[in-house]
């Protein structure tokens, strides 16, 4: 049994860890590598590993650096599953196809280009089709259910509380008919973070792979942070400026919403337009609205007394281009949400280069920002910029907020390492850079007294019982498939979510006031809705398992 290390090592992006016994091959993420031109190049490398003997990929969270290049694994013959929760999956439905619309653009550029100098066109990376297809092979899975996946293999996906839907992966294996477990850390969130529960505590590992994005870092707590938006807001709004939000759509979008929504309630800053300007960030705004059970204690009260956070009556969602671009025709003080985070791509492009010359104009970024991205040339304070093939001068107020940030500071993970009980054999520290792993690397020495590893791209380790060292020549079997009864089991699981999702949607119609007009309606829709129950009963009467 061995555990290598393909992507997030020593580097934040493309997450990739590849553990593989003689029977089977599991990946944990698959994800895209993002920042400057020399990251992204990596994504066009081959494969280590032939993607069609992977049987299954362990996926803990939606975002592009875990699960990007899924669909490219998938065009070079994966047949497996992809297990995740099922916010995760919902988010994959718009992210995977829209990273697909990204590399069918980009590939289009740049075959233009090398149509001008004579040279043969390109494949994209993957297509919108990929993806889309790509997505037939995946499989929620319910929170907190141990998964017996193989007789080898059990999995758990417990709440990271990273952004909504993303989870701790933990993995029992066998080795020589001794069970070991590896924790896979996934994204950590930090504690009391709007909208997402806190990440839990695990007790138990012989490996723990966690993540080290902030393990140089100290985050202000969230009030603090609120605190210090709403300063920033109010002063731009003086002084007749804009608020730019470079912010990640998924997540990190919904979190400022949310934020926002709560100021404009108070009536804490002054009523300007606040606009969404992301076609995949209003579209996984929808999808967080459509998986509220997944909401922690406060969001669910909010909603409970009828106050939606993704709706105020300042919020404007942009669509099309032509809107976006309306935006910076007017001069008049206003708050942008536009995507990427890292203002490498994307709409924010555009309201960086009309605004970040300006004097008035606040920007504000609220999350990580790898080397070599545009944001983290503008935070690391250069004076010119280039974007969207013009120079462009630094002069707005530059902030960055990582209390907003989604992940656990070094405290945070700290912490969360502290809560392991069983004597832990080894520590991996992955999803970082240099400082954070080496800041943390030494807090692990000093408090667990364990010496964390930080792996190269291709380490591998391997994981042993007592003193014989387990082969990996010989490849017998594949599984592709979760065996009948187990599909039977998470459908029969979905089932019951889906039936108590319609209990508590019965509840919520039937306790609403309504208007003669309304409730006639709602005449109808109720034994719709009743119709629909009996079908659920009916299938779970099907596939009750044994
Ligand atoms: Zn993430």
């Amino acid at each position: 049994m061995r555990l290598t290390f393909w992507g997030g090592a020593r580097t934040v992006t493309g997450s990739a860890f590849l553990l593989e016994s003689e029977r089977y091959k599991v990946l944990v993420d698959c994800g895209m590598f993002q920042g400057g031109k020399a990251m992204r190049k990596m994504n066009e490398l081959d494969f280590p590993f032939p993607p069609q003997e992977i049987d299954y990929v362990l996926l803990t969270h939606a975002h592009i650096d875990h699960s990007g290049l899924i669909p490219k694994l998938y065009k070079q013959g994966f047949k497996g599953r992809v297990l995740c929760t099922k916010p995760t999956l919902n988010l994959c439905q718009i992210m995977l196809p829209d990273s697909g619309h990204i590399q069918e653009m980009e590939n289009e550029w740049v075959n233009r280009k090398r149509a001008r100098s004579g040279l043969s066109p390109l494949e994209p990376l993957y297509t919108v089709e990929d993806a889309q297809n790509c997505l037939k092979l995946f499989l929620p899975i319910e929170f907190g259910r141990v998964i017996e996946v193989t007789p080898e293999l059990s999995v758990r996906f417990s709440v990271a509380g990273h952004i909504l839907g993303s989870a701790i992966v933990e993995v029992w294996v066998k080795v020589n008919g001794v069970r070991k477990k590896l924790v896979f850390s996934g994204d950590l969130g930090n504690k009391n973070r709007p909208i997402v529960r806190d990440p839990q505590y695990i007790e138990e590992a012989d490996w723990i792979i966690l993540e080290s994005t902030y393990g140089n870092r100290f985050h202000e707590t969230t009030e603090e942070t609120y605190e210090e938006l709403k300063e920033v807001i109010i002063k731009t709004v003086k002084r007749k400026g804009k608020i730019i939000i470079p912010s990640f759509a998924v997540g990190r979008t919904q979190e400022i919403l949310y934020a926002l929504n709560e100021m404009v309630n108070k009536k804490e800053i002054p009523l300007i337009p606040v606009y969404l300007d992301s076609p995949l960030a209003i579209s996984a705004t929808k999808v967080f609205e459509r998986n509220q059970q997944f909401f922690d204690e406060e969001a669910t009260a909010l909603l409970l007394e009828g106050d939606n956070p993704f709706e105020f009556s300042n919020l404007f969602f942009t669509l099309t281009a032509e809107e976006s671009k309306k935006l910076n025709e007017s001069e008049d003080p206003c708050i942008i949400i536009s995507a990427s985070g890292m203002a490498d791509a994307g709409r924010i492009k555009h309201h960086l280069k009309h605004n970040l010359w300006k004097e008035t104009t606040s920007v504000i970024f609220v999350g990580y920002q790898a080397q070599g991205s545009l944001g983290r040339r503008i935070l690391d304070g250069e004076k010119r910029v280039r974007i969207l093939g013009e120079e462009v001068s630094v002069n707005a107020e530059i902030y960055s907020m990582e209390g907003l940030s989604a992940h656990a500071d070094q405290n945070g993970l700290m912490e969360w390492l502290a809560h392991f009980k069983s004597p832990v054999e080894k520590i991996f520290l992955v999803h970082g850079e240099e400082e954070g792993i080496e800041n943390l690397k030494r807090r692990v020495k000093e408090e667990l007294k364990i010496e964390a590893v930080a792996p190269e791209r291709g380490d591998s380790f391997e994981i042993l019982e007592g003193k014989q060292e387990i082969s990996v020549a010989s490849r017998k079997g594949q599984y592709v498939q979760l065996p009948d009864w187990q599909l039977a089991e998470i459908f029969f699981q979905s089932l019951s979510d889906l039936e108590s999702e319609y209990v508590a949607f019965r509840e919520k119609l039937l306790n609403l006031t309504l208007s003669r007009e309304d409730r006639k309606k709602l005449s109808v829709i109720i034994p719709k809705l009743e119709e629909l129950k009996e079908k659920i009963k009916q299938y779970q009467q099907v596939c009750q398992p044994d």
